[in-house]
Formats: C-alpha cells, structure tokens, sequence
C-alpha cells in the first residue's frame, strides 16, 4: 500500500512535467539565428573565416575557425595546440611545416610520450 503511493505519486509528478513540458516545448533556433549569434561571439578579426566557413565556401577556412573557436580565439594557442589526437591537427592553421615534416614532427612526438609512459 506504502509502496503503491509512492508509485502514484512519481507518476503524478512525471505527469505534472511532462504538461509543462507539452505547453512550452523548447523552439528550436534557426540556422541563420545561430550563426548570428555564434558570428556576434567571433573577434572581428576571425570573423572572415566563420563567414567563408558556414558560407560552405571553404574547408580550410572551417578548419581553422574551429580551431580558433576551440582554444577560445588566441591564436597563438592553434600554432602550440598539444592535442595530437584531434582531427583537426594537421589541418590546424599556423602550422609551419611541410606535409612530409608534420608526419616526421608527429611521429617524433608520439615516440617522446611513448618513452615517457613507462612506469
Ligand atoms: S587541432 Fe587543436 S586547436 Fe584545432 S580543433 Fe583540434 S584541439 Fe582544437
């Protein structure tokens, strides 16, 4: 009977939210508004790459305003990111190397923390 109670009363507030949630369902913002927003966010100077970026008028220029966005738009950080794993890393602006050089420079990296993972 206890247990019984305490069911009916679960349910009635699950029913109570599942009301509020039916009378304010959550509006989904459009594309445009999004990107107006998130372009209000953007330094002025990184603006130009987000444009070209959501514009669909270049890959690169989706890379690197990710990349800005990423490390919260200084970007100096891009050109010192330590996140080898990402996607994005070889692809990150500011690099200075060759393609051939990254790899070398990669794998150079890779075979310091693997020496320094042995405990
Ligand atoms: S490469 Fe670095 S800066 Fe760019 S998205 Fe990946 S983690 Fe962020």
């Amino acid at each position: 009977m206890h247990r019984a109670a305490a069911v009916r009363a679960i349910l009635g507030k699950l029913g109570e939210k599942m009301q509020i949630l039916k009378q304010q369902p959550e509006k989904l913002k459009s594309r445009e508004e999004q990107i107006r927003e998130r372009l209000a966010q953007i330094p002025e100077s990184q603006r130009r790459a987000y444009i070209k970026a959501v514009g669909r008028k270049s890959m690169a220029a989706a890379c690197k305003s990710f990349c800005y966005e990423c490390v919260g738009y200084v970007r100096e950080e891009v050109k010192v990111c330590s996140d080898l794993a990402c996607p994005l890393w070889m692809y990150r602006p500011g690099r200075s190397v060759s393609g051939k050089a990254k790899i070398e420079r990669f794998s150079a990296v890779e075979s310091t923390n693997d020496a320094g993972s042995d405990e």
